[in-house]
């Protein structure tokens, strides 16, 4: 209770508004007397993060929801919806107080994308992103310069974007074409980058380059670009299936001049920390996709106990309960996988395969909640007047984006064969 409570007095403005520590005691007393140095369940949350939940939640109702039609018809994020979320502290999760971070917990930020999700999935992976990737790399490999520099701005003001995939290098990423050439203390970059989710908005892109070609993959170097230097050019947005508020684009570098400084991590690492971080990602990926199936499920179930056909709730007909039990079933149980794949990264234990085997799935069952939902609705359901068919398009990326779901079997596949071979 008292850490709970020094960790709130620490976080942003908003977040100490809704943090009031007795304002959540339904869940604390369960949770607390789990915390007792024994096993919990892994639905059991830390104040911290039952706080957090009910802040976003409450956020999202009120700051996201009223815009989602809007943002999805007009292919772009509503500036309040953007004040709100780095107003309320959730574009710096995990950055610490000292840079005008929340400083919570890495399953915060899970948290945070799963209850955003529920409403709008395209804000669900801005925030995620920010968190889960950009944030995180500064954070953890930055130099003292860098992450006073930026942290404080991506924690308050700047979208942050990944810049690795391009036209030929998707799943064989470290393929890339993008090179880095020394000139003086400097570094040239040039290439293009494709599919780079919020480089529309961003401020801040962190840019995989290969700056040293004759070493393969191992010349392979992440730099902080600022949106303002010269030679950068950020192409239209991708006209796509789901996810329309969340900009997705080609960026250019057009002979970009970076200082050595601007380096991050190691040079040659670069390959390292892309792999290293999206295993953190994907958790995230998981979180958007069990939020997209939870929104989903949540919209649909009270229409089908209020529709009657055949003078009953379409809700009561065993065909249909049978079917809701067994995806609210699979929904729970891709929640627990994504919960643990948390779990062990915020203890430092290894969690690739369950991170790997989380994303997997969250994108199965994400898709086949809302799939059914629609199904549930019958003709409403396929029609634009309700939310189902934005959640089904919206899901659909979570078998590709982050590593594709085949990628994901392949490290799923390799653990296995590694653990029966020994
Ligand atoms: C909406 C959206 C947002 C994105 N945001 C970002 C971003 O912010 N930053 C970024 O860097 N990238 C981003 N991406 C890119 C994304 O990560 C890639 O699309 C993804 O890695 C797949 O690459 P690809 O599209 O080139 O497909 P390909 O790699 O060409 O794959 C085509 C097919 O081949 C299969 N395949 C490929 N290799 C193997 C293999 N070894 N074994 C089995 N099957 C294989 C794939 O599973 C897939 O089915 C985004 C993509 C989308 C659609």
């Amino acid at each position: 209770m008292l850490q709970t409570c020094r960790n709130i007095s620490k976080a942003r403005p908003i977040l100490q508004k809704y943090a009031g520590c007795l304002q959540i005691s339904n869940h604390l007393s369960t949770s607390a007397a789990l915390f007792d140095g024994r096993p919990f369940p892994l639905t059991a949350l830390t104040e911290d993060e039952l706080v957090l939940k009910d802040m976003v939640a409450k956020l999202a109702s009120e700051n996201i929801a009223p815009y989602v039609k809007k943002m999805e018809k007009e292919g772009k994020f509503d500036p309040s919806v953007l004040e709100a979320i780095f107003d309320s502290g959730l574009m710096g999760i995990e950055i610490e107080a000292e840079y005008g971070g929340s400083g919570l917990s890495f399953m915060s930020s899970i948290i945070a994308v799963e209850e955003i999700s529920k409403v709008d999935a395209s804000v669900g992976i801005y925030v995620d992103i920010q968190n889960t990737l950009v944030n995180a790399l500064i954070r953890k490999i930055g130099t003292p310069e860098q992450k006073k520099h930026y942290l404080p701005l991506l924690a308050q003001k700047a979208g942050g974007c990944f810049c690795l995939s391009e036209p030929q290098s998707g799943s064989d990423a470290f393929a890339m074409k993008t090179i880095a050439k020394k000139d003086g203390s400097d570094y040239v970059i040039n290439g293009t980058k494709m599919w780079i989710s919020h480089s529309d908005v961003a401020g801040v892109f962190l840019v995989m380059a290969n700056a040293n070609p004759s070493d393969g993959y191992r010349g392979i170097t992440c730099f902080i670009v600022d949106r303002e230097m010269p030679g950068v050019s950020v192409g239209k947005k991708e006209d796509k299936l789901g996810l329309r508020a969340s900009g997705t684009c080609m960026v250019h570098f057009d002979n970009v001049r970076v200082p050595e400084r601007n380096i991050l991590g190691k040079f040659g690492h670069g390959y390292k920390y892309a792999a290293g971080f999206l295993n953190e990602g994907r958790i995230g990926i998981g979180a958007q996709m069990v939020g997209i199936a939870q929104g989903c499920f949540d919209a649909t179930i009270p229409y089908t106990l209020e529709r009657r056909q055949f003078g009953k709730s379409v809700f009561s007909f065993q065909g249909m309960s049978h079917q809701i039990a067994q995806v609210a079933t699979q929904i729970e149980s891709t929640r627990l996988l994504v919960y643990n794949a948390a779990r062990l990264q915020e203890m430092g234990l290894d969690f690739i395969k369950q991170a790997a085997m989380a994303k997997y799935y969250a994108a199965e069952v994400a898709l086949l909640t809302t799939s059914k939902c629609i199904d549930w609705m019958g003709g409403v359901g396929f029609t634009k007047d309700f939310p189902q068919e934005k959640f089904y398009r919206d899901c659909k990326v979570g078998s590709i984006y982050e590593g594709t779901s085949n990628i994901q079997l392949n490290t799923i596949a390799k653990f296995i064969q590694r653990e029966y071979e020994q």
